[in-house]
């Protein structure tokens, strides 16, 4: 799997989320996550994306910190209109990533050879 196909999966958690037909695993069910988290989080998109790590910068820890203030430690899920509101910035976010990416690897192809016109 691709960086771009990694963050489109992560969307598509996050509809399901907002449908309210799962519940956010974290690191369990992340896609990044599961490829790249393995303790120290390198190489991720979104950590790539926000340059700090374990998705600090990203809408995710104030879904994280509702879910635990709001709604104890349960399973987090969609419980009230917050909910919605976390869930679907967090899901916009990984569009946000997914284009982002998808813009990047439109600019590599788009590159030209390198022009040599330091040679004296
Ligand atoms: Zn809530």
């Amino acid at each position: 799997m691709n960086n771009i196909r990694i963050m489109e999966a992560s969307v598509a958690k996050w509809n399901r989320i907002i449908a309210g037909r799962q519940s956010d695993g974290g690191v369990l069910d992340c896609p990044p996550c599961r490829i790249y988290y393995m303790l120290v989080c390198t190489g991720c998109p979104i950590a790539a994306y926000t340059g700090r790590r374990f998705c600090r910068g990203s809408p995710y820890p104030a879904w994280y910190h509702h879910q635990n203030e709001a709604h104890g430690y349960m399973r987090r899920k969609i419980y009230c209109d917050e909910c919605v509101r976390l869930a679907t910035a967090m899901r916009d976010y990984m569009i946000e990533i997914v284009e982002h990416l998808k813009a990047c690897q439109a600019d590599q192809e788009r590159a030209p050879e390198p022009v040599k016109d330091d040679v004296v």
